[in-house]
Order: C-alpha cells, then structure tokens, then sequence
C-alpha cells in the first residue's frame, strides 16, 4: 500500500492473525491464542511494525525461562539470558542438569554457531542430534539437556531438526541475549491485530488507496490464463475453521472474483499444497515441494482457575519430564488489567501433542489439567470448567524445521510472474520458523511485486546481526580443554551415580 498498491485480503477466520492470532468464541467474553508466544530481540522487522502501529510499548522484558519439575512448590530458574557472559554461572547452576553437562550443552551451542568444518549446506542435511554426537566433548546429560531445549522451541525431536536451522536460532540470539524475550502484555488480538487493522485502514486513507478485508473466506482455488492467475475461487466459510479440530471445514457457498493484478499466498505449507492444483503445478512445478515439508500441531489449554495458584511466576515456564511436553505461561500475572483479586488463568501448551490430539477435547482437557497438578499446587475443585479451552490446533501446525527441508521450501517469487509467496516456511535468511521469519518473508514477496512493476523505492528489511563466526570458532578453541574436563567429570559424575544405585537400589 505505501508502494502505491491497491489491496484485497481474503481471511478464512473471522479474526487476523493465524497461528499469532487471539480469537473468542461467539458466545464467551475470554480472548483465546493459538499458543503464548516469546519475541525475541532479533525480531527487528516485527519490532519495527510494533513501532509503526504503536504496540511497541505493550511488552515486557523477561529474563528468566522458567522450569519446574513434578512437586516442586516454585518455579525456578532455567534459563537466565542465554548467551550473555553475566549469566553463565546462574545457568550452570540451574540444577536442571550438573554444572558440568549444563556447560557442555551451553559450549555445544557455541561449537554450533564457529562452525567451520561444515558448510551451510551440510549443516542443513544434519540433525541437530547428529551434530552434537558428533562432538567428542558431548555427553549423555549435555544431550539431553539440548534435546529438551529443542522439543520446546521447534515442537520437533532433535534427531529431525536441522542443525543449521537450530544455528540461526542461537546465532541471533547470542548476539544481543539481554533480556531473554519479551512477552506482550494483552491477548494478540486486541495489542496487535487489532490495532495494526486500524492502522492500515487510516493509512489507506491518507494515502487515498483501497485496503479491504474480507473475513471467513478462503482461496478454494487458483485459475490461470495465459501462465498467470486471473480467477480465483473463494468459499465462504459458516465458522472459524482452523482453532478447532475439524475434519474437512466445508464453505457454505463458492464463487468466482477477477484477479486484476497479483496474488501473495501468505498461507501455510498444508493449505498451499491443496491450492498447487494440476494447472497451477504445470506453470511452477518446484511448488509441488511444498507438500514435503512437515507440521506438527500443539495443543493449546486455557486453564482458569477460581483462586490463585501459590509459587508461580511472570517467566514462561517448562513442566520437565512432563508426559506431552507441556510449558505454561500465567496470563493472568503478564496480561494487564486483569481483574483484580481474579484466579490464576495459564496458556498451557503441549509441544508432543501426537499423542492425544485426536481425544475429545473433553478428554484432552482432563488429561492436561491431571498432568499440571503434578507440577502446581490445585484441586479439581479450583478449576473454573466454564472458563477453560481446549484447542487442538489441528490444520494449523507449526511448520519444523526438519533436516532436509531447506530445498522444498518456496522463495517469494516463483514461475508463474503474478503469484507472490509468503509465510513462516518460506525460504528466508532468518531459516527458523518465528513470526520474524514470517514478517520478513512477507517484506520480501512485497518487495518482489515491487520490483517487478518498477515503481517506489526499495523496501528496508533489516537482517539480524550475529558475531562472525570466527569469533565464537576461537572461543570455542579456547575453552576445547574445559569442555573435556567437564566431560571427564560428568562421566565420573554419572559412574558414582550409577555404581550408587547398583548398592542401594531404594535410594
Ligand atoms: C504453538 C506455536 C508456538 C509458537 N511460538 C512462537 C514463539 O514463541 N515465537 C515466535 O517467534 N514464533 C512462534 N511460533 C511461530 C509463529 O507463530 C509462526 O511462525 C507465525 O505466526 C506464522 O505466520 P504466517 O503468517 O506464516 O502463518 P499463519 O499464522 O499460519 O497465517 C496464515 C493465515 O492464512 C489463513 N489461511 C490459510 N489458508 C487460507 C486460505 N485458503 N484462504 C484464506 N486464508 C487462509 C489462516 O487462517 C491464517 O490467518 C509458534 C507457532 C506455534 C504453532
């Protein structure tokens, strides 16, 4: 629109956002989000937007990833700033793991991000698992403790993840690691998506351009003439078809519209799959690739409570050893004016979720609440059933960043010359699926249509900055003997543990 473009959008929920979004059901007043999410200082294109929608000032830094395991009465520190040399101790001694296989897997990202032996390339063909085993200094307990870090992040086993993908993450992030992320302080709907609506709609109107949004519907399919798209077919969708597990949403009615100049598909690998018909295959064949890439859903539970849950924090919190991998945010104590003397209210998110999300949602709901009082403090009886809300987020995955996957994944532009893409998985030099990956990916198809009608100045997209990898490569070098050390005491560490329980098998 600034470039001087008239725009239509086609929504198939009755809220924006997708997999970022808040939604509220017809006839309930609580927001709903797909899944707490964590904004990290790296995000410079989305922070930029968060400045030019005047949302900046809605999120709070946080420190402290927090953990806690079954009994505890507190939540306590996992991660404190990873990355930043003030906190090395803290996070040594977290507990979590021993001071030697916690340095280990804190040295083993700093081998990740120097890197030389392998190129990009390559490291993209390896798993992350592959890629730390592969390292001499690697233990048991510094593996695990990587692999638990993971399944959290990307929702997917470290044996599956690419390792270059995982370098990403950690390089950007190792740059600039006070505070750790920040969190927003209202559901995504109202501080975000609401707000940048308003902001795009006055915007449209300074600059005398037309911006709609047509909300419940959904691009059924692509038609094409002469190798381009010049018809589309749009369903209207009779309900929000992705927060609930819905087999085959159905439109109530399908009908034709014009394409009277381009198409940015800014939808996930699974719906552009269905729109990659024979037709559209035949013009941009590469765009078949996309149904090789892998999703995972989370499932997402709103637990509310009808009176405080003792020893919780602001920090998002990991459950370990929880069956589901299951990690919490206290909305109650990070979202502002919420009512005060009100109970405690979580996002409570299952990143294994294979395991149950075909259950009832009743089921689902049970069994997470049965598996949370293993780690809080709480009785059925506290729990305010009326509140609480499942989502399954099936037909709304988190794409993975699996081994692999980095050639199937399509670039902004494709052969068909009015077809744009967009969307988390799209190839970016951001490579980790965030919503930074996903605003950059939309700033670079926006900056392709751009280029092809010649007009405007080019667009800024900000790439993040990260130390050159020879400087993480020499301290790496440098600390080669610690790391060793540490390995010879983890594996004495766990000899003495284990000859222990050989002699005394009750503890
Ligand atoms: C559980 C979970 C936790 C996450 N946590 C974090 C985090 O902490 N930090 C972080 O940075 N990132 C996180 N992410 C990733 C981040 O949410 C996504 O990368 C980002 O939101 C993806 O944006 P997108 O625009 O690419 O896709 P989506 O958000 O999926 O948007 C696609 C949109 O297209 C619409 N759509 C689909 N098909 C059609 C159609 N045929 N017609 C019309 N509309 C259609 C959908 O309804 C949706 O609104 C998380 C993701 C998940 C799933």
């Amino acid at each position: 629109m600034e470039q001087g473009f008239d725009i239509t959008l086609y929504e198939q929920n009755n809220f924006l956002g997708g997999k970022l979004g808040a939604h509220r059901d017809s006839d309930k007043p609580d927001p709903h989000e797909h899944c707490y999410h964590m904004y990290l200082n790296w995000y410079n294109n989305f922070w930029q937007f968060m400045a030019e929608i005047g949302a900046a000032d809605k999120f709070i830094p946080s420190t402290v990833i927090g953990c806690r395991f079954p009994g505890d009465k507190q939540t306590r520190p996992y991660l404190t700033n990873p990355g930043s040399p003030a906190t090395i101790l803290t996070n040594m001694l977290n507990g979590v793991a021993s001071p030697a296989d916690q340095f280990l897997s804190a040295y083993s990202l700093l081998d990740l991000i120097g890197t030389q032996s392998m190129s990009g390339a390559v490291l993209e063909q390896t798993s992350v698992s592959n890629f730390f085993r592969s390292r001499g200094y690697s233990t048991e307990g510094s593996l695990t403790a990587s692999a638990r870090t993971l399944a959290e992040a990307f929702a997917s086993p470290s044996y599956l993840s690419s390792a270059r993908s995982y370098q990403s993450l950690v390089k950007y992030g190792y740059r600039n690691p006070t505070p750790s992320l920040w969190l927003l302080t209202q559901n995504t709907n109202d501080g975000i998506f609401e707000p940048w609506r308003r902001h795009l709609e006055a915007r449209a109107k300074e600059l005398k351009r037309r911006f709609k949004i047509h909300f419940q519907m959904r691009v059924e399919s692509l038609h094409l003439t002469d190798g381009e798209v010049r018809e589309l077919t749009l369903g209207e969708m009779p309900e929000e078809p992705t927060t609930d597990r819905n087999v085959d949403p159905k439109p109530s009615k399908t009908w034709k519209v014009n394409v009277p100049g381009d198409l940015v598909l800014a939808v996930p690998p699974g719906p552009l799959g269905r729109l990659v018909s024979p037709e559209v295959a035949a013009c941009a064949p590469k765009l078949e690739t996309v149904r090789e890439l892998r999703s995972e859903p989370m499932i997402s539970l709103d637990a509310y409570f009808k009176c405080r849950i003792p020893g919780l924090t602001k920090s998002i919190t990991l459950l370990l050893g929880s069956k589901y991998n299951l990690s919490l945010l206290d909305i109650s104590q990070v979202w502002k004016e919420w009512p005060e003397g009100g109970g405690t209210a979580l996002n409570v998110i299952s990143s294994n979720a294979d395991l149950i999300a075909d259950y009832p949602k009743e089921v689902i709901r049970e069994i997470m609440l049965k598996e949370l009082q293993r780690f809080l403090d709480f009785k059925l009886d506290d729990v305010d059933y009326d509140r609480c809300h499942v989502q399954t987020n099936v037909g709304e995955e988190l794409f993975v960043n699996q081994v692999g996957s980095w050639d199937s994944r399509p670039k902004a532009v494709c052969e068909i010359p009015n077809l744009f893409l967009a969307g988390d998985f799209c190839q970016t030099f951001v490579d980790v699926v965030t919503v930074e990956g996903a605003v950059v990916s939309g700033l670079l198809a926006a900056e392709a249509l751009r280029r092809k009608h010649k007009i405007g100045a080019p667009i800024d997209i900000i790439q993040p900055d990260s130390y050159p990898a020879f400087l993480p490569a020499a301290l790496a070098a440098a600390l080669r003997p610690a790391a060793f050390a540490a390995k010879a005491v983890s594996m004495a560490d766990s000899m003495m543990r284990s000859n222990f329980s050989r002699i005394f098998p009750n503890g």
